[in-house]
């Protein structure tokens, strides 16, 4: 197969579009479709201080490789989340290395008696998965915030969104539906935007763009995420774009441009400052300090009874 552009040999053949590209032209499909998610999502400008959460996988690798090449002005944030993450902490460092863009190392542990989320997990009895989400949320926004980012970049691509949505669907989670958006805005004096530029990108043409660009990532998801009902409405979404290719863009594109203001306007949330951090909550103590709370108590309990 010939590249459409030059007709070099082809790398990689789109079958949603139906053309083959060579490296170089795909680099630039891919880089054309980032630029176009962040101008027509209103994403962020070249004067915003962009942050990009780094979990050391090809996605977030990708957008901050992809936004350094585009010019924008940008750094990466790593949470050290217990021992679990010491071989991406290591990945992380050769992709600093290798596309000269400063990512940040933040360990949370500190603040939970040094226990990764592995061991909070097993006190607070609830999934890994959850209790990473909370931690992460947090910390990703309030190191923004902290540090004087305008706008925080998360790595999903367009499969994880179209996943999200037919998840939701299948499910009818309308709250979680009607806030799915390539972008939201800053609604309170301690949050901060956030965007997903690779939004118009495939997991393909990502892991194609990481790997033609010899960007390090981790191939191994995380140790904790095996079997996560996700990956099964993925599946099923594979299998019909593999039946009709494009259909997974025409699901999730259909739904922003049809739907979700509909939904948009049965759900909206007024958010307040958590009293003890004074970050953003609907409750009036957020999740995560009463997750640091529960560990503390837990902790001192613990040296009480030696
Ligand atoms: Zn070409
Ligand atoms: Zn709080």
């Amino acid at each position: 197969m010939k590249c459409k552009k030059c007709s070099d040999q082809a790398v990689i053949h789109l079958r949603a579009h139906n053309i083959g590209l060579c490296k170089e032209h795909f680099v630039e499909f891919f880089e054309k479709r980032v630029q176009r998610a962040i101008d027509k999502f209103k994403m962020f400008t070249r004067e915003d201080k962009v942050l990009v959460a780094v979990s050391s996988g090809k996605d977030s690798a990708a957008v901050l490789y992809a936004l350094k090449r585009l010019g924008y002005n940008v750094e990466g944030l790593f949470l050290k989340m217990g021992r679990h993450t010491n071989a991406a902490e290591r990945v992380v460092k050769q992709l600093e290395e290798s596309t000269g863009v400063k990512v940040n190392i933040y360990d949370t542990t500190k603040h939970f008696g040094e226990l990764g989320t592995g061991e909070i997990a097993q006190i607070v009895k609830r999934p890994v998965c959850s209790i990473c989400g909370i931690v992460r949320r947090h910390w990703m926004n309030r190191y923004a915030v902290e540090n004087g980012f305008t706008v925080l970049v998360t790595g999903h691509n367009m499969d994880d969104e179209a996943t999200f949505l037919f998840g939701n669907m299948m499910n009818w989670q309308t709250e979680y539906m009607s806030r799915q958006w390539p972008v939201l805005e800053k609604t309170h004096e301690k949050f901060v935007r956030k965007a997903k530029p690779l939004i118009y990108v495939s997991e393909k043409e990502t892991y194609a763009y990481v790997f033609l660009n010899n960007i390090p990532f981790m191939e191994q998801k995380c140790p904790f995420s095996k079997g996560a009902t996700s990956s099964m409405y993925k599946k099923y979404l594979n299998l019909l774009e593999s039946e009709q290719a494009g259909i997974k863009h025409r699901f999730l594109f259909g739904y922003f441009e049809n739907f979700r203001n509909v939904l948009k306007q049965t759900h909206d949330v007024v958010l307040n400052g958590c009293s003890k951090c004074g970050y953003p909550t609907t409750e009036e103590k957020c999740v995560y300090c009463k997750l640091e709370e529960r560990i503390s108590e837990h902790l001192t309990q613990l040296s009480q009874s030696k």
